[in-house]
């Protein structure tokens, strides 16, 4: 199996006051798009700090792409583009000159700084725009400018913080677009963001933190339908169910097919949850037209990434409260 492009060991980091990170594990596999989502002040920010080797942790070790990030910090550096969430750019210079400074501090070769240029403007639609001035760029093209420069270097993990705060939904849009075109060049995200409807149309896996511990990490998948659904897996499914008309029956003979743990609703419209594989689906299909009970629509009901999210916090709360000194 391929090593992954981060491997977190029990990373644990401490602000003079307060311990934001509590033992945290997790791994990162190459090519993929991964939200990290949490409250505020849950320890993201310091998390991608730390994968970004500007902080060291104060224990637990950190390897990106094979690299530990404690004895190689300027290695590290030259693999990663770290996107902070408070950036600045130089409003006074060009596009251009911007994208040259970006280059330059990565010690590009002055001989082959033109190239990184125009690619990085291109991939980020900038390349009409090289003679602006930066501070007179929207919001939204002076985050695309922001990630040009963080992608000046061809780094093969990029880490951004809030790249979409305060951007309108036009540009919230094309950012998702951008994010899967990097991906498909080959990078591998990690993206942290509250909007949780945008992570939704680009990640492929969803990480989530909350006061300083994961809470959750786990696959997207991409259904038939091309919506992306929440892994719920080994928990049972819940499938909708409607008839053409009420029938009474429709509880009980829901109730006796094998696999339907409950069943929510009235008589015409219920949600079942069904513990059962995928080709297993088909039975409780037959069950109902075998009764003679008019079923005209039956579909997996898709949690949203914000559903997912609310409800696993809501879980790690209880746990928590439920055992108090459970988590370090
Ligand atoms: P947000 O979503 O609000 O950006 P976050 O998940 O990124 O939050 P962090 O900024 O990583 O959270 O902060 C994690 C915890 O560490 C918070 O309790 C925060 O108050 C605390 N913290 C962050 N920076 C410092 C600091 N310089 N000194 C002391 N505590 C800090």
């Amino acid at each position: 199996m391929a090593e992954p492009i981060v491997l977190v060991e029990d990373l644990v980091y401490e602000y003079p006051t307060k311990r934001a990170l509590h033992s945290v594990s997790c791994q990162i596999e190459h090519g993929s798009i991964t939200a990290l989502v949490g409250p505020n002040g849950a320890g993201k920010t310091t998390f991608l700090r730390c994968l970004a080797a500007l902080d060291n942790p104060f224990s637990g070790q950190i390897t990106i792409n094979g690299l530990k990030t404690q004895n190689h910090p300027r290695d590290v550096h030259r693999q990663i583009g770290y996107l902070s969430d408070l950036f600045g750019i130089y409003d006074e210079l060009t596009v251009q000159r911007c994208l040259y400074h970006a280059a330059a501090i990565h010690q590009i070769p002055a001989a082959q700084i033109p190239d990184h240029v125009a690619k990085s403007a291109e991939r980020l639609g900038l390349e009409t725009r090289l003679q602006e001035t930066a501070g007179t760029l929207s919001r939204g093209l002076r985050q695309r400018l922001a990630i040009a420069q963080t992608i000046i270097h061809d780094p093969v993990l990029l880490l951004l913080d809030e790249p979409a705060s305060g951007l309108d939904p036009e540009a919230r849009q094309s950012l998702s677009e951008l994010m899967l075109s990097l991906r498909d060049d080959g990078m591998t995200l990690l993206v942290s963001s509250h909007i949780l409807a945008e992570l939704e149309d680009y990640s492929s896996h969803m990480l989530i933190i909350d006061n300083g511990h994961i809470i959750e990490h786990s696959m997207l998948h991409t259904s038939t339908s091309g919506a992306q659904d929440y892994d719920t897996s080994p928990e049972a499914v819940p499938l909708r169910i409607c008839l053409a008309c009420p029938d009474e029956r429709l509880h009980q003979v829901l109730s006796a097919i094998p696999g339907i743990e409950a069943v929510e609703g009235d008589f015409q419209e219920v949600t079942v949850l069904f513990q059962g594989e995928v080709g297993q689906r088909h039975e409780i299909i037959r069950h109902l037209v075998e009764s003679c009970v008019p079923v005209i629509a039956f579909q997996e009901q898709k949690a949203s990434l914000q559903e997912a999210y609310l409800q696993k916090l809501k879980v790690s709360r209880r746990t928590v409260a439920a055992h108090p000194g459970g988590q370090g």
